[in-house]
């Protein structure tokens, strides 16, 4: 073990005790995307502790925050990401609570280190809110946020061991809303124009044209409002769908051709069609791999050596901020065991003693990342070279 590490693994432990109060705080307080008032409050509480120059309502958005420490002069920008949000019946069932405290604790930590080693450089941690809703990361992305920062980097909690950082779906939430005419069904069926059946033929033709998509494109759909009784012709029908692809070029045309399964449905029923975005878009993640590399080199050298490979059909913010800098969002584990994302089962874990070994590496692995770009421009150069060969073009 270096002597840096050894620092960094003194101090973890010397602050253990305050990130096991806040994480538990958290999961005993869950809020829900956009209303993470509590959970704000307590994560710039511990950075301005920590002597972080913490701003609340960062981006417009109120439960949002940046908390920033600079050693030097044009130094490399990194932004540790944070969420905290919940979920609605299960509270921290994806474990945003440790989520948020590992990136408030890689933050703390690593302002220790570079002042004590004189190692120059700027962090951002930023609390980015509902990731689980409306994505305030693609709010940020929007506004410009993550265009002059150098490197992103956020962990996410997770099962069974380290999941390097891979890719995620783009994906785009489209609401179908179908408009007829009421009549009674039996007494006058001809009178009327029945909006369910709008929805009912859009749900045959996206089952018919999934066998013309690629494997990986996900098409998937709820009705919302199906009508208000059996004897009355439904004047409006409502259908929300999820739409997600590997990569943002197959989405937008994937998009057009379940947006045309949506019309042709309109056409042959007589109804009229309006169609919505109900949540935000998300971008696919595009891992960088010289950072998730040097990641990767720095988990391995706390002795970690379970560290695997998966593809995730979900979608995440994280993948916004990915076509902005270069970015990692890799998964560590809670437990040795499997954990079933967004259940009661996870949310339990992400408090257990074992949960806080993970964490660890993340954080320090993080931290040790964030120390070797601020030690070595070589290493940032390649990291951008790469994000620019694969986005501007
Ligand atoms: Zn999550
Ligand atoms: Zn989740």
């Amino acid at each position: 073990m270096s002597n840096l590490t050894e620092k960094l693994s003194t101090l973890f432990e010397a602050h253990k005790e305050e990130f096991k109060e806040l994480n538990e705080y958290l999961y005993n307080n869950p809020e829900l995307g956009l209303k993470e008032v509590k959970a704000c409050a307590a994560h710039t509480a511990i950075l301005k502790k920590y002597g972080f120059e913490v701003e609340t309502g960062f981006a417009g958005l109120p439960t949002a925050f940046i908390g920033k420490f600079t050693l030097g002069k044009d130094t490399p920008k990194i932004a540790i990401l944070a969420e905290y949000d919940a979920l609605p019946g299960v509270g921290h069932g994806c474990g945003h609570n440790i989520f948020g405290v590992t990136s408030v604790a890689t933050g703390i930590m690593l302002k220790n280190i570079m002042e004590s080693e004189n190692i120059q450089g700027q962090i951002l941690v930023i609390g980015t809110p509902a990731e689980e809703t409306n994505g305030a990361k693609v709010d940020m992305a929007n506004q410009g946020v993550f265009d002059n920062i150098d490197v992103a980097m956020a962990v996410h909690p997770g099962g069974e061991a380290h999941f390097r950082s891979g890719s995620s779906q783009a994906m785009e939430a489209i609401q179908f809303t179908f408009k007829g005419k009421t009549a009674h069904a039996a007494g006058a069926p001809h009178e009327g124009i029945n909006a369910l059946d709008g929805v009912l033929m859009l749900f045959n033709a996206v089952n018919a044209l999934r066998q013309q998509t690629i494997e990986t494109a996900r098409i998937h759909g709820i009705i919302s409002n199906g009508g208000k009784a059996a004897n009355i012709i439904p004047d409006l029908a409502v259908a929300n769908f999820y739409v997600r692809a590997k990569t943002l070029d197959y989405l937008k045309g994937l998009v057009e051709r379940v947006k045309n399964c949506a019309k042709g449905a309109a056409l042959a029923t007589g109804t009229t069609l309006e169609m919505m975005n109900y949540e935000t878009s998300f971008a696919d993640l595009v891992t960088n791999k010289k950072l998730s590399e040097t990641y990767e080199k720095n988990l391995r050298s706390l002795g970690v050596t379970d560290i695997r490979s998966k593809e995730s059909g979900g979608s995440t913010d994280m993948g916004d901020v990915s076509h902005c800098c270069p970015a990692i969002h890799p998964n560590f584990p809670l437990t040795t065991k499997h954990l079933t994302g967004h259940s009661v089962e996870f949310a339990c874990a992400s408090i257990a003693p074992e949960a806080y070994k993970g964490m660890k590496e993340a954080a320090l692995s993080m931290a040790l990342t964030a120390i070797d770009i601020f030690k070595d421009p070589e290493l940032l150069k390649e990291i951008k070279e790469e994000f620019n060969a694969t986005f501007k073009k």
